[in-house]
């Protein structure tokens, strides 16, 4: 029997979350679709989540698992997912139940009225720190300025995509993953909705700082150019203060002023070294991600599958629409 629905959900340490994740999906989806399946993709998780995920796939054939050989990240398990279901729909969204199930209805009313893309937006979000708040309101609204493909503010990841959508999306084979600006790129009919967004079931969240920076760097070095353009124009603003620094320098000269001139050239010089070594890091950021691609790994590895038939999905045919 053909999936209508399918729901992918990246699971790294969520061994508190996921017994209720399943308890609420299995509630909503056995009132909204005609047949579903669940796949958990467990991210290389030292808890119990992998043991629980196998239990409940043992128990009930439309949970399925898959496990990583090692930490990918959450961006590699959503792609990973999207690579192993089979629904005429995805939907993807996080274990911690901070996107929660009980919007999937509305986000599949889209879908049926003819949308590829229903994306969530977060009208609201319980239970984060204001650093968080303040951080992410920051970074949503400058990758809308930086950016050539427009990427909706306040959305997260959690989302539905149409078949088509699906497909398309596994066709872009870039290693460093930004899957809300990839699915933007994509095109298609898309529909935000809005939601308020929980606080964390259970747990601690799972992207701590380091984490966060790399994915915004991946959202802006994905989609503009800008940090590689801006060394051109500081360079520009240099160049036009210094030969204004330089007048200023003979005309002081001329009246005889005494300024202590090896000062002033140390200090223009560390600038100045500055300003190119920071030039320097925005290229390196470029480069490390092209030799990223050119190396051309696989974006994951699958240590071990549970409730797979077909296990992962052939290549996706060329769109044609
Ligand atoms: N996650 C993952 N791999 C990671 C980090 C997180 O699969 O390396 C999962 C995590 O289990 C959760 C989702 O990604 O389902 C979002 O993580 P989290 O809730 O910790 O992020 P936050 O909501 O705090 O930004
Ligand atoms: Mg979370």
């Amino acid at each position: 029997m053909s999936v209508e629905l399918s729901v992918v959900v990246p699971v790294y340490n969520e061994e508190e979350s996921v017994p209720e994740l399943y308890r609420r999906l299995t509630e909503v989806l056995s009132g909204t679709v005609r047949s579903y399946e669940i796949v958990l993709v467990d991210d290389g998780s030292r808890d119990r989540s992998w043991a629980l995920i196998k239990d409940l796939a043992a128990r009930d054939a439309r949970v399925k698992g898959v496990s990583f050989s090692r930490n990918f990240g959450h961006q590699m398990a959503f792609t990973a997912g999207l690579d192993h279901v089979e629904g005429d729909a995805v939907v993807i969204m996080d274990a911690d139940l901070q996107d929660p199930p009980e919007l999937i209805p509305e986000l599949v009313a889209r879908w049926r009225e003819g949308y590829d893309v229903a994306y969530a937006v977060r009208a609201k979000r319980e239970g984060e720190t204001f650093f968080k708040l303040v951080t992410a309101a920051v970074f949503y609204r400058l990758l809308q300025r930086v950016t050539n493909v427009s990427i909706p503010v306040d959305t997260g990841d959690f989302r539905l995509m149409s078949r088509k959508a699906a497909d398309a999306f596994r066709r872009l084979s870039e290693h460093h993953r930004f899957t809300r600006g990839m699915v933007s790129w994509l095109g298609f009919r898309q529909i935000g909705v809005p939601y308020l967004r929980a606080a964390r079931h259970a747990g601690e969240t799972k992207y701590p700082l380091g984490k966060m920076l790399r994915l915004a760097s991946d959202g802006i070095t994905s989609f503009s150019y800008l940090p590689l353009q801006l060394a051109s124009w500081l360079g520009v603003v240099v160049c036009a203060a210094a030969v204004v620094a330089l007048a200023a320098v003979l005309i002081l000269k001329a009246t005889g002023s005494t300024l202590a001139w090896t000062w002033v050239a140390a200090s223009g010089l560390a600038l100045l070294g500055g300003i190119q070594l920071i030039a320097v890091g925005l290229l390196g950021e470029y480069v490390g991600r092209v030799f990223d691609e050119v190396r051309g790994r696989p974006l994951y590895l699958v240590q071990e599958t549970v409730g797979m038939i077909g296990g992962q999905r052939s290549a996706p045919p060329p769109i044609t629409v």
